[in-house]
């Protein structure tokens, strides 16, 4: 395990990813009744932009360092979560960043819970060190892999799993689809948010054909591409899959990704788009 999220807070992805999070938390908020959001890849939770590993690529520069220059907070599709961005600089009076588990326990009532999985052991103390004693935020030392095959469905029998794993096995793309498909089949109600980097493009239809193929219903891909495609083994883009997206989501998600474009772009050839990959069950 050498995937340290430290160094890529607040890139470009993140806030592709993290932008459309807080909408599907934001649904989620419409009835009244419980939900629980599982985030199976959880990383440390608040991470200093000043520390070394930030310092050193610099990515958020390119991310939200330019987002928080505009003014993109005046869009009531991206208020919530720079709202969340802007209180937590100013709470911890340094240039700082929110992971996913902070965002959503942010955006979380009374009756909702949270359950976070972090498998590394350092990033695992520093993620648990944030929400101690808060009794709606469980903190786990875990496979994110082996939660989603235990845990799910919750016994709000509403929710989200955010699955945001490392891509540091070869094999990553495939253990996805054969994981969701799993968990699907046990709780098929539930929404599924995926983040997968955008390389090779080849790489990325082959999953969409996994996904379109694995029997799982009502699947959407949104992607935010800052650059062309190349044919070199960089990140060009970041792209979410959401099984089960609210009916507002594939519009919504295209209004961010429109709004982030002139601000993330880092060619002209920047856009974003949604496909669907599969359509609603019968
Ligand atoms: N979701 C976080 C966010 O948006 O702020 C970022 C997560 S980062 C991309 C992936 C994290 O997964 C890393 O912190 C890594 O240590 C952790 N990780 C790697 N393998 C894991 C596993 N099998 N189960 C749980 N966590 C794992």
């Amino acid at each position: 395990m050498n995937y340290r999220h430290a160094f890529h807070a607040g890139n470009f992805a993140d806030v592709h990813k993290h932008a459309l999070l807080a909408r599907l938390v934001d649904y989620l908020k419409r009835k009244d009744k419980p939900f629980r959001v599982y985030d199976t890849h959880a990383g440390i939770g608040v991470y200093d932009l000043t520390a070394d590993e930030a310092v050193r690529t610099g990515e958020f520069h390119q991310g939200i360092q330019r987002v928080l220059a505009s003014d993109a907070d005046q869009h009531p599709l991206l208020s919530d979560y720079l709202a969340i961005v802007r209180e937590l600089n100013k709470q911890l009076e340094l240039p700082s960043y929110p992971g996913s588990p902070y965002i959503v326990r942010q955006m979380l009532r009374r009756q909702d819970r949270l359950s976070a999985y972090e498998l590394h052991p350092a990033d695992f103390k520093t993620l648990a060190s944030h929400f101690a004693g808060d009794v709606q935020v469980k903190t786990i030392e875990l496979d994110g892999w082996l939660a989603l095959g235990g845990h799910v469905p919750p016994k709000e029998k509403r929710g989200l799993v955010l699955i945001d794993p490392p891509f540091e096995a070869v094999d990553e793309f495939s253990r996805i689809v054969e994981q969701l498909s799993r968990a699907w089949q046990r709780w098929s109600s539930g929404i599924y948010a995926i983040w997968y980097p955008i390389k090779r493009r080849s790489v990325v239809e082959e999953f969409h054909r996994q996904l379109a193929q694995s029997g799982i219903a009502n699947i959407v891909a949104a992607e935010f591409c800052r650059e062309s495609d190349a044919d070199e083994h960089r990140l060009v883009g970041s792209g979410l899959i959401v099984i089960n997206p609210p009916y507002v989501f594939a519009q919504e998600a295209q209004t961010i990704m429109d709004i982030l474009q002139p601000l993330l772009a880092i060619s002209p050839n920047a856009r974003g788009t949604i496909k669907t990959l599969a359509g609603e069950r019968q």
